[in-house]
């Protein structure tokens, strides 16, 4: 395993036994919850996270607005974005119908005691459809820059991409200068990656020291079913379609997915993990840019099989606690708001839960039910936002794949794009 990938698993574990160890023998000493998780490890997780968000809109514009302009024609990105948006809502619907039958066989929550809960939660209304449409063009792309708005980010540079190259002459030197700053963004990613130890440490360290397992004790059967249908969908479901559609070695992908899934893991945001997955695609797994500037963005916005897959488990759990017997067509309902609510709550934070309010209200279920289930989401969260990215590779990997923009001996070289710990690249200062 390369050096820097090598020392973030390192810092998750240690991260993970240190937060542990905190929750079980410090919780009550005031001193180490207020300065070291409070105070050392929150501070130096929020930065980590702000460092890698600060580079998500620089480096999706910048390297979008080049990534188009090397497509050639409009076909071509036409026919990309048809299979990128059939591949991404293809392999949710295939994630959530795995989650429901498996909750289901399992019959989880069946046992759960609801007595005494006065746990109550409010959900939050998804966008109006037509607003959803109406949104993804900014009226004003510095705003949408801005607030990170992504996808109106993506229309913008895609217009921007597309008239660069109809400028002819003029345009030679604009497009020169974005393939120049996409160079100059991902040294930041790189330099940012370097620091990753650190701050995937303090993010997981914090986590388990303020999230006592003692949590996941009653929720214990939704805790293993969502754990279990997240598994299968990342390890057997991808590198089944990665090698159906591709023929490409599903283990050489996953042995490159660490970088990304452990970021994912410890920030549980797909969007601050982009800088990475994007590196990834292109430095590790051959991606053209072309591509990848494209898929991954859009993946990371719409994309979201772990969270689908979070709904089914949550649906059927809930349904369960609340003794509702939902029939087929509800749970066909279930597979097709979730699959849609992916796409239509792409610009909404905290989709996750956003998203199960409108399953649960589509199929007649209590949303107070979420509220039984929040209490170990930030762990579940973790877990299939990692779940989420892997799936933004698969279909990037495949698309590449088909459009011939994949370099197979970036592929299936081992060292490719790998990064050392050492800031050797760097020049020596001048006395
Ligand atoms: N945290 C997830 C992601 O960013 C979304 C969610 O499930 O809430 O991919």
């Amino acid at each position: 395993m390369q050096n820097l990938t090598r020392k973030i698993m390192l810092a998750m574990l240690v991260g993970a036994a240190t937060g542990v160890v905190i929750n079980l023998f410090a919780a009550d000493v005031a001193v180490v919850m207020d300065y070291v998780v409070g105070g050392l490890l929150y501070v130096i997780g929020a930065i980590f996270i702000a460092s890698l968000k600060m580079l998500v809109v620089p480096l999706v514009f910048v390297s979008l607005v080049g990534g188009v302009t090397s497509l050639g024609n409009l076909a071509t990105l036409g026919r990309m974005s048809v299979k990128a948006i059939s591949l991404y809502m293809v392999t949710t619907m295939i994630a959530i119908t795995i989650a429901l039958s498996l909750a289901i066989a399992v019959g989880t929550g069946a046992d759960f005691d609801i007595g005494g809960s006065s746990a109550s939660f409010t959900g939050r209304d998804a966008p109006p459809i037509a607003d959803v449409f109406i949104n993804m063009v900014p009226s004003n792309p510095i705003a949408a820059m801005a607030s990170g708005n992504m996808l109106q980010i993506i229309v913008f540079a895609l217009l921007f991409g597309i008239a660069l190259t109809m400028s002819g002459e003029r345009g030679k030197t604009i497009i020169a200068l974005f393939r120049d700053l996409d160079v100059v963004v991902m040294k930041m990613v790189e330099i940012i990656m370097r620091l990753a130890p650190f701050g995937v440490f303090a993010l997981i360290a914090r986590t388990f020291a303020t999230q006592g397992i003692e949590l996941i004790v009653p929720l214990i059967s939704y805790f293993l079913t969502l754990t279990c249908a997240l598994g299968f969908h990342a390890l057997i479901v991808y590198p089944t379609v990665l090698k159906g559609l591709s023929g490409l070695n599903p283990l050489t992908f996953l042995r490159k997915m660490r970088d990304p899934a452990s970021f994912a893991f410890s920030t549980a945001s797909s969007g601050a993990t982009i800088p990475i997955t994007l590196r990834t695609a292109e430095a590790k797994l051959g991606v053209d840019n072309a591509v990848a500037s494209f898929t991954v963005p859009l993946g990371a916005t719409i994309n979201m099989d772990g969270t689908a897959i979070m709904q089914g488990v949550a649906t059927v759990f809930i349904a369960n606690v609340y003794g509702v017997d939902l029939t087929v067509t509800d749970y066909l309902m279930v597979v097709m708001t979730a699959t849609l609510a992916s796409i239509g709550t792409a610009a909404v934070p905290g989709v996750g839960l956003i998203m199960l309010t409108m399953v649960l209200n589509q199929v007649g279920l209590p949303v107070e039910g979420i509220a039984l289930i929040i209490g170990v989401d930030r762990i579940l969260d973790m877990m299939r936002t990692a779940c989420n990215v892997t799936g933004d590779c698969v279909v990037t990997c495949v698309i590449a794949n088909s459009e011939q923009a994949l370099d197979i001996a970036t592929f299936n070289d081992p060292a490719a794009g790998a990064l050392e710990l050492a800031t050797e690249e760097l020049p020596a200062s001048k006395a």
